[in-house]
């Protein structure tokens, strides 16, 4: 061991061996991983060693291709064989529900390159696994990519091929305490001081504890989880074959073939945390007791699917912990408060995400940023709320729970809720208002009466007709829309202007003003697509997604400017907007002096509160955004509902949001807009200021506006009348895949289904035919004119 190394990864897990790989492979040789115990001594020793690429998240459906694809590159680097089973594998569906979401599946993983998959109906199942009972199963995805791994050789084997680059493994020492001198760590561990510039936390059931080391307190808990394994099955003796991975939704259960035997895996519905703050220290290579009882129904399922099971014995149990976030995606990534403190923890599949997971974080290390959209994974979509103990405990055990549950797109699961609360809130739940939650805090989705119940589904919702009203009212009155949900930071200071036009790729809105303002990464990147408002009086607003709040304050943080202060006052304010042809006359009506041109922002005394008013709206109408200190937004709504009672006004969500701007042609971040695309294929480049000399991401962006994108956003329209599209669904011409949807909703003014999509750029052109798999059904679509409603943007500006 030296005393000195520019990264130390804390932990000898398969997620801090490839943590150590990666950076070593992309160029950081001087790296060192120090592991308490011996290599796999935490949840990788006893783990299942499943592999499969296939996830809900497309997202992580990628990270898990690349991981499973490095495997067999790591060993042969290595050297070392690590138990290689690429048997295929198999999702099976028993519930017509799941059979569709199925389908619709396999045209996402398509959309994202994984192609090796096919559908499959119970014959081929039969025949590809010969001991499961196909009763009840309608059909299955086959995917090429699945199978298994052997455990500990896959942690050596990534420990190896990084030790072959320059990177040193230190076993048996612990890491006692991290101390931050300005700029480098002092790692202190039981062998003596290391200095080193970057610390990572890969300490998987002890990644709690490496957090306060450096006093963070991660929203992480380890689950215990089961597995068994059964003696020699003869009818596995008879084959020349290994059986596929098979996972039974329906059934909890996952199943791969060991020796001439079976594993079975179960995620239980009554599930157990345990240590929630991280594995004891003297905890080693050992298991938990196994809980049958605890797990009795999924065993009964598992017997009946795989009827062996009643013949042969079980030979052995494993009963063992490991850890989970809120969301059950990895903790990936840089800490706002830390200085190159590193995060690579929360991984619940650490042998089919943890090569993804490694090279992630080495990119963002070495480079400043990841090469492909890391926010699926990133820490900074917690924030402080997201420690608290409770809400640890119901989130992650609702993700262990729900792990093979099928989620709606319109379904709202509890737990961690309610968290936050506008003021009026439960005025707004009396008057019908059904919530969705946005980093914690509860956001009006519709209004509906108190019996109506959504049904969740794949297809259009059954609450489709609120949402319908809700869009008319404000397409031909007003809509009365709560905008507590968006974060607000205030700039100021002398020198707030200069740091706003570096960060910002956007003209500055002059005084009174406000504008759409991009924000860019060195390489041209996507960082933001906020709204800035200058008040006129040296300060300054920037408005964006509540949820990115974390996110945009270490952007922030890592671009600080001299002379300027930024307060994040999200908490603070609260608000309404109006809009609809009718909204003028309702805000003059409490107002007479209010009278802002289209994108002006002033301070007005509406009743008695003094409010900041900016005239903007996404719906595409006239309308206004009105702020108001938190404790004043119950009269607020108050006042706007009575001034606006002659005036149609009527409350609505943000499910209506979401299908009127869709008809403008206005993206949002997560679906239009993300990390991986450009200002120029998302359009975001007409917010480009060419004239300004320098701001972030400049130079990337001037050399893509000269060579043009190969893929650009376009607005389709859809024959498609029970469905709309969520996103990633493939997009054909003629049977070629030439792009994949972003987001979709019903546009109700424009009477049809519209979608957003990136595409190559040659299908760009309005009435270019193609076609779109919509819950998997092939749907005729358009391409059409940007803002299919109002394209000259009349109802807006007038
Ligand atoms: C029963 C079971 C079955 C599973 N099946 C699968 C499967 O089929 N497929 C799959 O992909 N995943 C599976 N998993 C999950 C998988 O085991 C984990 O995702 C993975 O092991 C996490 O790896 P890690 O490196 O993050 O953490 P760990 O394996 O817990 O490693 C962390 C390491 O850090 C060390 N450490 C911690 N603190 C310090 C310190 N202060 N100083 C020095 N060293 C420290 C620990 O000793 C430990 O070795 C399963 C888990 C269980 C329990």
């Amino acid at each position: 061991m030296k005393d000195q190394y520019r990264v130390v990864v804390i932990g000898g897990g398969v997620v801090g061996a490839s943590v150590l790989y990666h950076l070593a492979k992309f160029g950081w040789t001087d790296v060192a991983l120090v592991e308490r115990n011996v290599l796999t001594a935490g949840s990788s020793w006893h783990a299942a060693g499943g592999i499969h690429a296939l996830n809900a998240d497309p997202n992580m459906a990628a990270l898990q291709a690349y991981t499973i694809d490095l495997l067999s590159e790591v060993e042969a680097e290595s050297g070392i064989d690590i138990g290689l089973h690429m048997t295929g594998g198999i999702t099976v569906a028993c519930d017509p529900n799941r059979w569709e979401w199925l389908q619709g599946a396999y045209r996402t993983f398509q959309t994202i390159g994984i192609d090796d998959c096919h559908l499959m109906g119970v014959d081929e199942i039969k025949e590809k696994c010969p001991i499961i009972s196909t009763d009840g199963i309608i059909g299955g995805l086959w995917a090429d990519r699945e199978g298994y791994v052997d455990t500990t050789g896959t942690v050596h084997a990534y420990a190896r091929a990084a030790k072959k680059r320059g990177a040193d493994v230190i076993e048996h020492n612990k890491v006692e305490e991290l101390h931050w001198k300005g700029d480098h760590w002092q790692v202190v561990t039981e062998k003596g001081t290391i200095r080193a510039e970057h610390v990572v936390n890969a300490g998987g059931l002890w990644a709690k504890q490496c957090g306060r080391m450096v006093g963070l307190d991660l929203p992480v808990s380890p689950l215990s989880h089961h597995y068994f394994l059964t003696e020699t099955i003869p009818e596995l003796e008879q084959i020349d074959f290994e059986v596929p991975m098979t996972v039974d939704l329906e059934g909890f259960t996952y199943m791969r073939q060991d020796k001439k035997g079976i594993l079975v895996g179960i995620y239980e519905v009554d599930h157990q945390h345990w240590m929630m703050d991280g594995a004891p220290w003297n905890y080693g290579i050992e298991l938990l007791q196994e809980d049958t009882d605890r797990i009795e129904n999924e065993l009964m399922m598992a017997f009946d699917r795989y009827p062996a099971l009643n013949e042969v014995g079980i030979s052995d149990w494993v009963n063992g912990a490991f850890t989970f976030s809120p969301d059950g995606n990895p903790l990936v990534g840089p800490v706002e408060s830390v200085p190159n403190y590193w995060l690579a923890c929360g991984v619940m599949a650490g042998f089919l995400q943890g090569g993804g997971v490694g090279k992630t974080l080495a990119e963002w290390m070495i480079h400043g940023d990841t090469e492909t959209d890391a926010w699926s994974m990133d820490i900074a979509r917690y924030g402080p709320q997201h420690s608290n103990r409770e809400y640890i405990k119901q989130t992650t055990g609702q993700f262990y729970s729900r792990r093979f549950v099928m989620t709606y797109p319109n379904e709202q699961l509890p737990a961690g809720r309610p968290l936050r609360m506008a003021p009026a809130h439960d005025a707004m739940t009396a008057a019908g208002c059904r919530w969705g939650q946005s980093w914690g805090l509860e956001t009006p989705l519709y209004f509906a009466p108190q019996d109506f119940v959504e049904t969740p589904s794949l297809n259009r919702s059954d609450a489709a007709p609120f949402v319908e009203a809700e869009c008319k009212a404000v397409r031909e009155a007003a809509g009365l829309l709560d905008i507590t949900g968006f974060s607000r930071f205030e700039v100021y200071g002398p020198g707030a202007e200069a740091w706003l036009e570096t960060i910002f790729a956007t003209k500055l809105p002059k005084p009174g003003r406000s504008r759409l303002a991009v924000m860019l990464s060195p390489e041209g990147k996507l960082k933001g697509d906020l709204t800035l408002f200058n008040w006129g009086d040296g300060t300054w607003w920037i408005m964006g997604s509540y949820y990115l709040r974390q996110w945009h304050k270490r952007w922030f943080a890592d671009h600080e400017g001299p002379n300027m202060i930024l307060r994040d006052i999200s908490d603070d304010v609260c608000g309404f907007s109006v809009a609809g042809p009718n909204a003028k006359a309702i805000m003059q009506s409490i107002q007479p002096e209010l009278d802002l041109p289209f994108m002006g922002c002033a301070t007005f005394d509406l009743g008695l509160l003094r409010c900041k008013v900016g005239r903007l709206s996404v719906t595409g109408e006239h309308g206004y955004e009105i702020h108001c200190r938190a404790n004043e937004h119950i009269a607020l709504r108050r006042m706007l509902l009575d001034a606006g009672a002659g005036h149609g006004l009527r409350e609505v969500g943000f499910n209506a949001l979401l299908s009127l701007r869709i008809e403008k042609s206005y993206g949002i971040w997560s679906a239009e807009f993300t990390q991986d695309r450009t200002a120029a294929m998302t359009g975001m480049d007409r917010w480009i200021d060419w004239q300004k000399p320098d701001f972030i991401g400049r130079d990337a962006a001037m050399k893509e506006r000269d060579k043009g994108p190969d893929q650009v956003l376009v607005t389709l329209g859809l024959d498609s009348p029970d469905a709309d599209c969520s996103g990633y669904e493939p997009v054909w011409s003629n049977g070629t895949r030439i792009g994949f949807t972003t987001s979709g909703a019903y546009g109700y003014t424009v009477g049809q289904s519209i979608a957003m999509a990136m595409v190559d750029r040659a299908y760009a052109e309005p009435g270019t035919d193609l076609s779109v798999h919509v819950v998997g059904i092939e749907r005729q679509a358009k391409v059409l004119a940007p803002s299919p409603y109002d394209p000259d943007g009349k109802a807006m500006r007038g």
